[in-house]
């Protein structure tokens, strides 16, 4: 038997150990198109629910929160952060 996927998905992920640390309370921050990403990892993104239900991305640290196509006011929310593995020192190699 599957096992749906349901809300009890950010619950596993938020008391996995592996998951990066932030300071500053960034993972309850909510971002707007346009703010610079703080971390790369996945995020939670909300629309207007007319067009578009809440919905997860990856976004790299350092650019640009892109706006929607559809809606004025996409939100996005940091659910797992985790290097981007360009960024990774066990993975650098320049
Ligand atoms: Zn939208």
């Amino acid at each position: 038997m599957v096992k749906a996927v349901g809300s009890q998905e950010s619950i596993h992920i938020y008391s996995d150990p592996t998951f990066v640390q932030l300071s500053g309370g960034s993972m309850n921050k909510l971002h707007k198109p346009g703010d610079e990403v703080p971390a790369s990892g996945v995020y939670r993104v909300t629309h207007n629910p007319q067009h578009e239900k809440a919905h997860k991305v990856t976004c790299i640290k350092g650019t640009a929160f892109p706006p929607c196509r559809d809606c004025e006011h996409p939100r996005f929310v940091l659910v797992y952060a985790a290097h981007h593995i360009a960024n990774h020192k066990h993975f650098r190699t320049w």
